[in-house]
């Protein structure tokens, strides 16, 4: 038998971990609300599943002396002490590739809603403004557009390949050009941007990529630029995300992530030039499903002593 404390997992992820539980032996446990595990099981617990949202701290994995294993519940998993945890000697796992598709699909869903406008054209008609005042105002072509990934992994490859058909152009910004693929390389990331139309963020989260896209890359980007962000709030410098839409400096943004979530700030909210989604991208019944099976299945591998299916590359 197997005693496991589930953190903040989503509701589809903690229903299945909850139904599988009694047939693998398996006890599922749930922090109280001093966020640390019921002191009576936390000597038994031997495994975390946690949302990608819910941060695993040196505080919280000391509160349990025979932890083995982290199942993260999502790719990122910039919100784990993995320096703690590697001291430890814990696996940490993720769940890699199920998630690719959907979140490739969010990342055109939000650049093309960004620039034809989408939401505000759906607005428009509910708010019988196309009978009273006539077509709205004009929106921007995509095909054709100059297109930037920051980032050119598992999902942004899967970007990439959906813009291939109607781009006019694509390059990309990673720390090491991607051996065989066919986009441009731009070695700085001030300078992708100054070159394209459009910028797609999707890069991991955590220290080494906080504010990467800085006052000076949503400048160079321009006034008819486009954000799109669906890889970790922090990485774009949300106050110069803000004044650059405010003053007319960026064209416009698609954000699935956001700096503190789930607040939004409110000029986001208020602004026209932008497209909100709240962290959705992998958000469907499949992905999910496929998510929590793979956090399931990373448990399992560990408990019988095998490797885990999925580990963190660190
Ligand atoms: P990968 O590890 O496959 O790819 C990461 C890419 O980022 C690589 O191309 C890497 O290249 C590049 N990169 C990493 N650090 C830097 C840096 N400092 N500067 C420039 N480029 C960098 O990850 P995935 O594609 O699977 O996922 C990417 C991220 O997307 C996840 O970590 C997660 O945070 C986010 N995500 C968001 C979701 C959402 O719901 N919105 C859902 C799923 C994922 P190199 O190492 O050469 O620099």
């Amino acid at each position: 038998s197997h005693d496991i404390l589930a953190i903040g997992l989503p509701g589809l992820a903690d229903d299945l971990l909850t139904r599988r539980a009694p047939s693998l032996g398996w006890t599922v446990h749930r922090p109280g609300p001093d966020g640390l595990p019921p002191p009576q099981a936390a000597e038994r617990i031997t495994a975390i599943a946690a949302a990608g949202s819910s941060p695993v701290d040196a505080r919280l994995m000391d509160a349990l002396p025979n932890l083995k294993i982290i199942s993260v519940h999502a790719v990122g998993y910039d919100l784990v002490d993995l320096a703690h945890a590697r001291s430890r000697g814990i696996v940490v796992t993720h769940t890699p590739d199920v998630l690719n598709d959907d979140v490739a699909d969010m990342a055109l869903l939000l650049t093309l809603a960004t620039l034809r406008r989408l939401p505000a054209m759906d607005a428009y008609v509910r708010a019988g403004r196309w009978a009273e005042d006539g077509p709205p105002p004009l929106s921007r072509t995509a095909s054709g557009l100059r297109y930037g990934l920051l980032g050119l992994g598992r999902i942004g490859q899967a970007i990439a390949s959906r813009l291939a058909p109607f781009a006019g152009k694509i390059a990309y910004h990673t720390r090491n050009p991607v051996a065989g693929a066919p986009w441009r390389h731009e070695p700085r990331l001030v300078d992708l941007a100054a070159s394209v139309d459009v910028l797609i963020v999707i890069v991991p989260g955590g220290d080494a990529t906080r504010g990467l896209v800085s006052a000076e890359v949503l400048e160079a980007l321009g006034p008819t630029g486009v954000l799109i962000n669906v890889a970790r709030g922090e990485v774009v410098d949300q106050a110069a995300l803000i004044e650059a839409l405010t003053h007319g400096r960026l064209g416009g943004a698609g954000l699935d992530v956001f700096a503190d979530e789930p607040s939004v700030p409110q000029a986001l909210s208020d602004s026209d030039r932008c497209v909100l989604a709240p962290h959705v991208a992998s958000a469907t019944v499949e992905t999910r499903t496929a998510m929590a099976e793979r956090m399931i299945a990373n448990l399992q591998a560990v408990f019988a002593g095998k490797p885990p299916v999925s580990p963190v590359p660190e």
